[in-house]
């Protein structure tokens, strides 16, 4: 079967070279085989995204000749989605308000002998709304304070076999996965309506997405991601995490620097030809 690959910028900044390159490799393997390729806008996050970079996100993709198929997702169009997928999760059992303000977590982990840290290198949460009773949790929702959502690792992992916690990585075999790793997620954020960790989950599975082309800086969410797909019966895509581009003294380009936005580079001369020879080289 040709593949459905897809490219999932956040509009967060210009597209920059490390981006192109990830969206031309889902791209490149859509076309060479005949398959689908999708573009898929994550601008669930208000405080970071901003419509002038989703519409310069497209502008440079088409620049370059990437085109995609179908209309594009805007994830802030369907948030109702993912409130379902929210209520299904919290109907299983495997979610719970928190309360906890920053600080409280920094107190409570700087309280605590040993705080285990989790793939981003930050401490995990601590539990401390876990062990809340479930009159106090309804009492202060119904009150209005603000919580965000978060899953019971231990439940969910409980509730999802063992043995369906492996994925296919392109080249590698089939990979185990640690989502413990990641303690417990926060899935509904206070300032924002769901996670990425939900929204691209959800949105791979409902676009029939089959092969997840994306930079080994995401790989390690790949664990978590199998298992929200386990516990929600998603299908499971395969995985290829490629390498990430680097500058000439051989650090990883990111969005700080400007002078590899696509737009910069446009504006000093190059042409598209170039840089894709470049990403295919
Ligand atoms: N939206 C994510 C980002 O821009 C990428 C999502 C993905 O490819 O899984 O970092």
């Amino acid at each position: 079967m040709p593949p459905t690959t897809r490219f999932a910028p956040s509009p967060t900044g210009y597209l920059h070279l490390g981006h192109a390159f990830s969206a031309w490799c889902g791209w490149h393997r859509a076309r060479c085989a005949g398959g689908r390729f999708l573009l898929r806008l994550e601008d669930i996050d208000p405080g970071r995204c901003h419509p002038e970079y989703a519409a310069a996100i497209l502008e440079d993709l088409a620049w370059l000749g990437l085109d995609w198929d179908g209309p594009v997702r805007i994830q802030s169009q369907h948030l109702p989605d993912y409130r379902a997928a929210l209520d299904r999760l919290s109907g299983m059992g495997l979610l719970y308000p928190c309360f906890c303000t920053r600080a409280d977590i920094q107190r409570e982990v700087a309280a605590s002998a040993a705080a285990p840290h989790g793939p981003d290198g930050a401490p995990l949460y601590p539990g401390t709304c876990r062990r809340l009773s479930e009159a106090e949790r309804q009492d202060r929702v119904a009150a209005g304070e603000p919580h965000a959502l978060r899953l019971d690792m231990n439940a969910a992992l409980k509730a999802s076999p063992r043995s369906e916690l492996t994925y296919q990585e392109e080249g590698q075999g089939r990979l185990p996965c640690h989502p413990e790793r990641f303690g417990d997620v926060v899935l509904a954020r206070k300032d924002a309506p769901a996670s990425y960790h939900l929204c691209v989950t959800h949105d791979d599975a409902l676009q029939g997405v089959t092969l997840v082309t994306r930079g080994v800086d995401l790989q390690p969410a790949t664990d978590l991601h199998r298992l929200l797909q386990t516990l929600m019966d998603w299908p499971e895509p395969a995985y290829a995490h490629h390498h990430l581009l680097t500058d000439d003294t051989g650090r990883r380009l990111a969005k700080r620097d400007r002078a590899a936005t696509l737009r910069a580079m446009r504006d000093a001369g190059a042409a598209p030809r170039d840089i894709l020879e470049r990403f295919a080289a």
